[in-house]
């Protein structure tokens, strides 16, 4: 396991994992609404390994994922719920134990909410590196990882040692990593991380093409999209050292955007010096939807918690606002009059 983590698993925990994996006939693995790399790469981890122990494991995430993860081995086994409920539904209904991978609100599942809800037998189990944990039946939840990834790395360690690492696994856990830390460039990256990484790159996580397939694969009208809006779009305020970017479902039709086209953006504005504090709204069918960005002490998980019904982690958090675009906006301008990041 990592050396310097906290003793997040510790043996009496694993136990207590391997007795409700063992009384389970199946089990459904759960990650979060517009899934990023890592929540595919943990939650597909995690099942890949539970299968291979010989468990009946489904993996399971609200909505689609963005297409450059489809080069993970076992991306296809992910089964989307908005495509495909009619099986996925009695399913999770009927597991016998529930394992979600990277969230802490239950309501970050969306429409599959209801599918885990009508379950009220099943007990349920967390790994997760957010704030603000549920309290359910075993969790590991450790704010403290710099991804979920990592944590699963540290789980199936704990459980099997680093022999049960295949290169599937190697794989999705590399991915879930770099995504979460900005290819190993954000907060909480940890000497046990770089040993962690060293691990799967050893096993056959091959860093180059990884990093090609994740950061390197972008369609022309991305980059373009990308363009127009650090150009056209990007409001900077250097006095309160806050920055935003707004995207509308007309720029989005002009871009050909695709899913997971904004990832990443949020984050652009950050590295223009005065900037500790950025925001992307982007609008979608029902909401605004919002990402908050920061670097140092301002904490946009109780920024997003506050005034835009979300959260997060303390550098990196969403939220959404029901109304339009310019509400939004109006509402943020006000906010950060009052509330922005000091130096
Ligand atoms: P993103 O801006 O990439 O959508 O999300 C950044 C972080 O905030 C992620 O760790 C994500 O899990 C969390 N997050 C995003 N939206 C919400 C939300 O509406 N509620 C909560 N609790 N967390 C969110
Ligand atoms: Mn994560």
């Amino acid at each position: 396991m990592t050396k310097d983590m906290k003793n997040t698993f510790d043996p009496a925990k694993i136990i207590q994992l391997q007795a409700l994996c063992a009384e389970a006939r199946t089990i459904a693995v759960l990650s979060h609404t517009n899934p990023d790399g890592d929540a595919i790469g943990s939650g597909l981890a995690l099942s890949a390994f539970l299968k291979r122990l010989g468990y009946d494991v489904r993996f399971f995430v609200p909505n689609h994922f963005p297409k450059f993860l489809n080069f993970i081995p076992g991306s296809g086994s992910v089964e989307i719920y908005s495509e495909a409920c009619e099986s996925a539904k009695p399913y999770i209904a009927d597991a016998d134990l529930i394992i979600c991978s990277d969230f802490n609100e239950i309501g970050r599942l969306e429409k599959m909410t209801a599918a885990v809800e009508a379950n009220v037998i099943a007990p349920r189990v967390l790994i997760d590196h957010h704030m603000s944990p549920p309290e359910y039946e075993l969790s590991f939840s450790d704010t403290g990882y710099s991804s979920t990834s990592h944590m699963v790395y540290d789980l199936i360690c704990a459980w099997r040692g680093t022999e049960a690492i295949t290169h599937e696994i190697a794989v999705a856990l590399y991915v879930g990593i770099v995504t979460d830390t900005g290819n190993l460039s954000y907060g909480n990256v940890t000497p046990g991380l770089y040993r962690a990484v060293a691990e799967l790159v050893e096993k056959g996580a091959q860093p180059v093409e990884i990093s090609k397939a994740v950061f390197n694969t972008q369609s022309e009208s991305r980059l373009r999209m990308v363009g127009y809006l650090l150009s056209e779009k990007m409001k900077v305020d250097c006095d309160i050292h806050t920055a935003y970017i707004t995207l509308t479902r007309a720029e989005k039709t002009r871009f050909n955007h695709q899913i997971g086209d904004t990832e990443g953006i949020v984050n652009m504005p950050l590295s223009i010096e005065c900037i500790n504090f950025s925001a992307m709204f982007i609008e979608t069918l029902d909401c605004i939807k919002i990402s908050f960005r920061s670097q140092g002490d301002f904490d946009v998980n109780l920024f997003a918690r506050e005034y835009f019904n979300g959260g997060g982690h303390k550098n990196a958090a969403g939220g959404r606002y029901y109304g339009p675009m310019s509400e939004a906006v109006a509402r943020f301008e006000e906010i950060i009059k009052t509330v922005h990041p000091e130096y």
